[in-house]
C-alpha cells in the first residue's frame, strides 16, 4: 500500500469514496434482527438478539482482516491497523442496542458509518500511520440495565466496573451473568483492559430531534452535549375522609405538588426555549379515589447547556423546594448533577473543515441527548456528527433517514478519520489540536 502523506494535500477527487448502497444495504441487515412487527427492532443489552448484531459486524470486520477485541464490561473494538502501532488510535463508534421498540438507525447508523468509513480506506487502498478503531459501546440504552451509556462510562472510570456487573434487569439476571451469555455467542476475542483513550473520537448519529429537518440541513456539527440535573420531590400532607374533609381543614399533597409543579415551571421558563424542564413521573399515595392523597412524590429532569445557568436553576428549585405549600411539607433531593460537555475545539474544527470540502453547509448544535462521546470525551479529544431523521422521531420503531444524508455523514465521517489518522509527524504534539485547518 502507499504511504498516506500524500493525502494531506489531496484533492477531492482522490478521496476515498463510501460506498452508499453497501452501507444502506448493511443498515438492512442489521434490521432483520430483533425485528418488531411494527418496522422496528427490539435490540436491548445483551440478549441474543444484541449478540446476533454484533456477531455480524464481527463477520464483516473478519472479512476485512480487522482484529477484535473486549473489555471486562463488553465494549467491542474493531482495529483496522494503521502503519505505527504504537501510536494511540483514531477512533469512532456508537452501538447496537436498542430500546425495546426501538428504530432502525440509533445507535446502529454510527457504527455503521465507522465500518464503511474503514471499508472505503480499504477500497480506496489507503494506509494510515494511526491505527483507526470502530468501538460498540455496551447498552448504550439503559433499557435492560440501568443506567444508559453504561460501557462508555464504565470505560472512562466514571462507573464502577464491580458495581455495574451486580446491576440486575427486570427478571433479575445480572450484568456479569448476560455478559458470560453473550460471550458464548461471540467468537474468541482478545481481552482488551478497560480505560481505553484515542488520539480522538468522532460519532456520527441520528440528531432524534427536529432542528436538522427543520432547518433543511444535512450535517449537524455537535459541540456540546447538554447538562442534565435530576431531583426526587416528596410532598407529605395529610390522608383524610374525601368525602367528610371540609377543604378548608384539608393538607392535599396532591393539589400542593400541582401548584408547586407550575410554580417552577412558570420560575424556568426562558425566552430562547432552552431549558428543558420535564415532570416525569408522579406517584400519588395512597392512591385510593376516595382518600385526600397523603403523599405526591415526583422527578425532574431538568437540562440546559450552560452549567451557570444550570446551577441557578439548581438554586430556584431547592428554593421554590422549600417549607410548605398548601399546609404540606416539602423535600427535594438531587440525584443527579451532570454537567455538560463540550466537545474537543481541534476536533470540530477538523469536522467543520471536511464538511466545507464536501460543499455541504452545517448547523453547529448542542446535543440534547446524552450519547456514549459524553464519557468517551472525559479522556479522548472527541466530538459529534449528526444527520436528520424524519420528523425528529426516535426512540420510535418508525425513526426514518434516506439513504443520501446517510451517505453524506458517512462520507465526511470517513474524510475526518483519515484526516485524524495521517497525523502522526514526529516531534509535534500528540494531540489533533495541532493540525487545525485554519479557516
Ligand atoms: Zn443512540
Amino acid at each position: 500500500m502507499k504511504s498516506s502523506r500524500i493525502f494531506e494535500d489531496m484533492d477531492l477527487r482522490n478521496k476515498p469514496s463510501i460506498d452508499a448502497g453497501r452501507l444502506w444495504e448493511r443498515h438492512r441487515d442489521l434490521a432483520r434482527i430483533g425485528a418488531t412487527a411494527g418496522g422496528g427492532v427490539n435490540r436491548q443489552a445483551l440478549s441474543p438478539e444484541d449478540g446476533a448484531a454484533r456477531n455480524l459486524v464481527l463477520r464483516w470486520s473478519a472479512e476485512r482482516g480487522y482484529e477484535a477485541q473486549l473489555d471486562p464490561i463488553g465494549n467491542l473494538f474493531v482495529r483496522r491497523r494503521g502503519i505505527r502501532e504504537e501510536l494511540s488510535a483514531v477512533m469512532t463508534g456508537s452501538h447496537l442496542d436498542t430500546q425495546p421498540t426501538g428504530g432502525n438507525y440509533d445507535g446502529v447508523y454510527g457504527v455503521l458509518c465507522g465500518l464503511e468509513a474503514m471499508e472505503a480506506l480499504d477500497d480506496a487502498g489507503v494506509s494510515t500511520e494511526r491505527s483507526i478503531e470502530l468501538v460498540v459501546w455496551m447498552n448504550e440504552e439503559g433499557s435492560r440495565f440501568r443506567p444508559t451509556t453504561m460501557g462508555s462510562a464504565v470505560s472512562a472510570g466514571q462507573l464502577q466496573l464491580a458495581e455495574m456487573l451486580r446491576v440486575r434487569d427486570r427478571a433479575g439476571v445480572t450484568v456479569e451473568k448476560a455478559l458470560a451469555e453473550h460471550l458464548a455467542l461471540l467468537p474468541r476475542l482478545e481481552h482488551r483492559a478497560l480505560g481505553t483513550r484515542g488520539y480522538a473520537y468522532v460519532e456520527a448519529h441520528i440528531e432524534q430531534g427536529p432542528v436538522l429537518e427543520n432547518a433543511g440541513m444535512r450535517i449537524g456539527i455537535v459541540e456540546a452535549i447538554q447538562g442534565l440535573y435530576a431531583y426526587e420531590v416528596e410532598v407529605t400532607g395529610f390522608e383524610a375522609h374525601a368525602g367528610t374533609t371540609p377543604n378548608r381543614g384539608r393538607r392535599d399533597a396532591l393539589i400542593a405538588a400541582m401548584s408547586l409543579i407550575e410554580n417552577l415551571r412558570q420560575l424556568l421558563v426562558d425566552e430562547e426555549d432552552q431549558v428543558r424542564f420535564t415532570v416525569g413521573r408522579l406517584e400519588v399515595l395512597p392512591g385510593s379515589p376516595n382518600t385526600v392523597p397523603g403523599k405526591v412524590l415526583f422527578s425532574i429532569d431538568l437540562r440546559h447547556p450552560d452549567e451557570k445557568r444550570l446551577k441557578r436553576m439548581d438554586e430556584r428549585i431547592l428554593a421554590a423546594c422549600e417549607g410548605t405549600v398548601e399546609g404540606c411539607v416539602i423535600r427535594c433531593r438531587q440525584v443527579l448533577a451532570s454537567g455538560p460537555v463540550h466537545f474537543d475545539q481541534g476536533v470540530l474544527k477538523i469536522l467543520q473543515h471536511a464538511t466545507r470540502s464536501r460543499g455541504e453547509h452545517f448547523l453547529r448544535m448542542v446535543s440534547g441527548a446524552t450519547h456514549d462521546a459524553k464519557y468517551v470525551a472525559a479522556n479522548t479529544p472527541s466530538a459529534m456528527l449528526f444527520i436528520p431523521c424524519a420528523g425528529g422521531i426516535s426512540h420510535n420503531e418508525q425513526e426514518s433517514i434516506t439513504q443520501a444524508d446517510a451517505g453524506i455523514g458517512a462520507q465526511i465521517l470517513c474524510d475526518v478519520l483519515l484526516d485524524l489518522a495521517i497525523q502522526a509527524e514526529a516531534g509535534q504534539s500528540n494531540s489533533p489540536r495541532s493540525r487545525v485547518p485554519a479557516d
